[in-house]
């Protein structure tokens, strides 16, 4: 009997897998950390071998509880997006380390695109600026520093994944039979494919020099038909239906339920991701946000969104922790930060690799000021806190201005929500309530929706709204003058990051 469907998350820093039951709860659970390989500033990398280890003993420790790979009706995949990994599908060996989202080694090609002029077409055709972030750009990077590797792709000895992609061929046979898939919602992170057409796109490869051979097929990220089967003698012991891939923010975006237009989500981890769902057509956006794939179901129309992604907030308490050392872990930025009633004047933006969303400046740093004698590290605390509401409220403001939809509710979740007083902060800087779900673990949870709407383990939407639970929530309780006051405060310190280094030299 299927009583249970799965979800693998492979993620940033480690990979999970989570089984979850019929009414959307988390019964069983398996993690394992990887190591982030940094090999000079602003490089990020991760062993591809390594991150597919930790997603197979991640499925055994989930494995060895109570529930039984028996009881599966089916598994989906979530993953960090944008992360390149390049391979030899004969041999299975990897050419070159992971190349992760946060990685900027590509920023003199990115330079060299913008001034070539690329800019509008990657826009109008993949919704997406010309920037480091995108999976494209690091294949090209690859081709240019790893010997043989382009025509290696050329001849079919290379082949791209995002790690959905690289999970996905290793789960169903690897060498032996491994399919080569995607989804929509991950392609759409590479500038190479068409919004529109769900297609990659010639002009585009064309710009970048990737040769179509070594990309993956793109599926919906719900697939009825299946991608493929489980291997018997994978770490499943048997084989089950691969029918859900969904990047780890449209991940969130379907495990909170946004399924109707205006309906959106803000996600609190590392960075923020908040996307808001747009309907069935892609909203070009005039104000800094990116234009995604939110999510297609089997045949349906595919489904779009508008994401704001904020680069610095959760680890802009790793940097209170680690290189300030004012506090010991991260919840006890909420404690310090309660010392004070406020920030004594400062402002913080943690600018740490430049502004993302809405403003993408990377020339931008961080600042601090308006600091008297009087500030003590329990101001720097609140003030970092309210840098990731303010943050957060930039881009609310976008989304609003692209799309016309007033929010009347911001859905919350990622590790940072645990934190009490951020969450009032953000109800009283944006001026919306601020709700959580009782399933924290939403990008899991998208996986598994995605997984089991395609086996018929769940019906339909509604079903899955009927799962969703409000937890808590949180009313805004400043007044409209505190409210304006702190916003203007907090535009005229962005405007002191602005241009802060040269990029080229950076
Ligand atoms: P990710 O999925 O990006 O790895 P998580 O959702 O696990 O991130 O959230 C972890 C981030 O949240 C860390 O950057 C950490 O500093 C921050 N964080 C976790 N708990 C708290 C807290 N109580 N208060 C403030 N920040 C927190």
């Amino acid at each position: 009997m299927s009583e249970f469907v799965a979800a693998i998350d492979q993620g940033t820093t480690s990979s999970r897998m989570m089984i979850f039951d019929h009414g959307g709860a988390a019964v069983a659970r398996g993690q394992l950390e990887f190591e982030q390989i940094l090999p000079q500033a602003g490089w990020v990398e991760h062993d591809p071998v390594a991150i597919w280890d930790s997603v197979r003993d991640a499925i055994g420790a989930c494995l060895s509880g109570d529930i039984s790979a028996e009881q599966l009706a089916a598994v989906g995949v979530t993953n960090q997006r944008e992360t390149t990994v390049v391979w030899n599908p004969t041999t299975g060996e990897p050419y070159h380390n992971a190349i992760v989202w946060q990685d900027t080694r590509n920023d003199r090609l990115v330079s060299r695109h913008k001034n070539e002029g690329h800019e509008e077409i990657v826009k109008a055709k993949a919704g997406l600026p010309v920037a480091t972030y995108f999976a494209g750009g690091k294949i090209e990077w690859l081709f240019e520093h790893v010997d043989g590797l382009r025509e290696a792709a050329h001849n079919g000895e290379a082949v791209f994944g995002t790690t959905d992609t690289w999970v996905l061929w290793n789960l169903t046979g690897g060498t032996d039979g491994g399919i080569h898939v995607t989804d929509v919602t991950n392609a759409s992170r590479s500038m190479l494919m068409d919004l529109t057409t769900l297609d990659w796109d010639d002009e585009l490869l064309e710009l970048f020099g990737i040769p179509r051979e070594m990309l993956p097929e793109i599926k919906a990220s719900s697939e009825p038909d299946f991608y493929g089967v489980t291997r018997a003698d994978g770490p499943f012991g048997r084989e089950l239906p691969l029918c859900g891939i969904l990047g780890d923010q449209q991940a969130a975006t379907v495990g909170q339920v946004c399924y109707d237009k205006g309906e959106g989500k803000n996600t609190y981890g590392t960075g923020n991701f908040m996307l808001l769902n747009t309907g069935t057509t892609p909203v070009p956006s005039e104000n800094g946000l990116l234009t995604t794939l939110g999510y297609k179901f089997g045949d349906d129309d595919p489904v779009y969104c508008l994401e704001g992604s904020i680069a610095v907030t959760g680890s802009s308490i790793q940097w209170l922790r680690d290189q300030l050392g004012i506090i010991d872990d991260a919840a006890e930025s909420e404690a310090l930060a309660n010392e004070v009633d406020d920030t004594g004047g400062m402002v913080f933006v943690p600018a740490f690799s430049g502004l993302f969303a809405p403003y993408w400046d990377s020339a931008a740093r961080g600042v601090m000021v308006g600091m008297s004698r009087f500030n003590t590290k329990a101001h720097v605390a609140r003030a970092a806190l309210e840098a990731v509401c303010y943050q957060s409220k930039d881009v609310a403001i976008a989304m609003q201005q692209d799309s016309g939809v007033e929010l009347d509710v911001m859905k919350v979740d990622g590790g940072m929500t645990s934190n009490d007083t951020l969450m009032q902060m953000q109800a009283d800087i944006a001026g919306v309530p601020v709700s959580k779900p009782v399933v924290a673990e939403t990008t899991a949870l998208g996986a598994a929706y995605a997984a089991g709407l395609a086996t018929g383990f769940w019906s339909g939407t509604d079903e899955l709204r009927d799962n969703w639970l409000e937890d808590k929530r949180w009313e805004p309780q400043w007044s409209d003058d505190q409210r304006e006051a702190g916003y203007d405060r907090w535009k005229r310190a962005i405007e002191r990051t602005r241009d802060w280094v040269d990029v080229e030299d950076a």
